[in-house]
């Protein structure tokens, strides 16, 4: 019994925490596709990425079932909050032995670091939860390194020379999912290599029965690969095509593409158009140079336009473009909340009552009073209902707050969070604004317009329903193909903080 870390939040003691066992079996995950992996990887630091094909994992033997149900233990890294409010990234060492899970930790820590130091991460890091999943490996190191023909015993079996290529970092996708899984709500995964070897891979058209979409590898010890992962999550978190592209492709004539970064039509047609980043246009981007369409992209040199000249979706090293960093933040807010109320729903919400929510960076507050807005506390994260004006009649009043990403990273307004709290007597209530959705137990980013509404079920439990939800998409048009994503469950249930 291996203990580790020592949790901050929620834990209620110290020590590991052990997802693993001791909690209510899932139910067993969909199958994974055996088809091949389209995979992505990097041939060195500064050079554009490629794309190649790899075999699908093999099903797991019932012998590998039974060493991974037996190992994993789940480490809380970083922690900001509850994992049902918060973006979730989970970390899987490979090539690591049992003696060497403390160096595991600490290279989750520095890759932790490195990737969150990126814009827009670095604004929004109170979003994110981090955790390391421990698969021991009988030997140290992995496969491929230093040479093609090294051959490594290890938790997940991660091999360099994937595919004949040397810096293709590969993993048993089948083996990721089964320890990804331990962690309770895994929406970010990145197996993390025991290596100082440049090397990578992004697969970007995996969709987790867990949640996630897409795993990244990497190797621990190189000072580049932290770049490697954070491409790749403009990918999984960011929906956003590459925007480098292959003489060879010729010019695109499909439909016009659903990433939002990646388009048919000239910088004056996206503008007259009112059409994905035509909010972006003519503003300088971190990046470097202006915001404007420029042909090449999406792996095609003509017929499809990106929004700048060279961001890290076509090299890495660079900064997310502003389109770039909307859709980040987009992203962040599908999987973790913008305002969750802490405020215990188990007992009536007095006059005299604090009420208190927890905001992410950046996002404002406005409460209100039977939807008349008390200004004086705009803001404020504790409240009274006395203080805000509400009458000692008798009656029942409501009380709302209303969120709003207020950062200048964000333009669209669909990403300006419509969406509310409310606090009754004798209970809670969210309701998602027109545009707006409400996740549990706080509000999130839109991603599928229409009516939501979570509703205090039970004491201490909210059930969250969508009409007609056909999965989260990103908030702009689509067309063909749809992109692989997880179905939100029409009805879910989860628990509030503080109930
Ligand atoms: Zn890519």
């Amino acid at each position: 019994m291996r203990r580790h870390g020592t949790g901050r939040y929620g834990t209620g003691r110290h020590g590991s925490f052990r997802y693993g066992r001791g909690r209510p079996a899932r139910p067993r995950a969909a199958s994974v596709s055996r088809r091949p992996s389209a995979s992505e990887y990097f041939p060195g630091p500064g050079a554009h990425p490629r794309h190649t094909e790899v075999p699908a994992a093999e099903p797991l033997s019932a012998r590998e079932r039974a060493t991974i149900k037996a190992d994993g233990d789940v480490v809380p890294i970083v922690q900001t909050g509850p994992t049902g409010t918060k973006l979730d990234v989970v970390f899987i060492g490979d090539g690591y032995t049992a003696s060497q899970q403390e160096d595991f930790h600490a290279d989750v820590r520095a890759k932790w670091a490195k990737v969150s130091a990126v814009e827009p991460y670095a604004s929004y890091k109170s979003l994110f939860n981090v955790w390391a999943v421990d698969a021991v490996s009988r030997q140290s190191g992995v496969s491929g390194d230093p040479v093609s023909g090294t051959v490594k015993d290890t938790a997940l079996g991660s091999a360099f020379y994937c595919d004949g290529i040397e810096r293709l970092l590969c993993v048993d996708t089948n083996k990721v999912e089964s320890y990804a899984k331990k962690a309770a709500d895994p929406d970010l995964v990145i197996v993390l290599a025991n290596s100082a070897k440049y090397g990578g891979a992004g697969y970007n058209d995996i969709t987790s029965p867990s949640g996630y979409d897409g795993i990244a590898t990497a190797s621990s010890d190189h000072a580049h690969s932290d770049q490697v992962l954070v491409h790749e999550t403009g990918h999984s978190l960011g929906k956003l095509a590459d925007e480098y592209w292959y003489d060879e492709y010729g010019t695109y004539t499909g439909a016009e593409p659903w990433e939002s970064n990646s388009s048919k039509l000239t910088a004056d047609r996206l503008t007259a158009l009112k059409k994905k980043w035509y909010r972006w246009i003519g503003r300088t981007s971190p990046d470097g140079g202006t915001v404007g369409a420029y042909e090449g992209g999406g792996y095609h040199p003509r017929g499809l336009y990106r929004p700048t000249t060279n961001s890290i979706m076509r090299t890495l090293g660079r900064e997310f473009n502003l389109p770039g960093r909307e859709a980040m933040i987009a992203g962040f807010h599908r999987h973790a909340s913008v305002v969750t109320p802490l405020t215990s729903t188990d007992s009536p919400v007095r006059r005299d009552a604090k009420v208190t929510v927890e905001a992410a960076d950046g996002i404002r507050l406005r409460w209100s009073v039977d939807g008349r807005e008390a200004k004086q506390a705009r803001d404020d994260t504790t409240v009274s209902p006395r203080a805000l004006g509400v009458p000692a009649d008798g009656r029942t009043h409501k009380l709302s707050v209303h969120a709003t990403d207020g950062t200048a990273a964000v333009r669209d307004p669909e990403l300006k969070f419509r969406c509310s709290a409310t606090f009754l007597r004798g209970g809670f209530r969210a309701d998602g604004g027109a545009g707006g959705v409400t996740g549990a137990p706080g509000c999130r980013a839109p991603s599928v317009p229409g009516p939501w509404a979570a509703v205090c079920a039970a004491r201490g439990t909210v059930a969250l329903q969508r009409p007609g939800a056909v999965g989260d998409r990103p908030p702009y048009p689509l067309s063909p193909p749809v992109p692989a994503v997880p179905a939100v469950p029409a009805v879910r249930t989860c628990s509030l903080p503080g109930a």
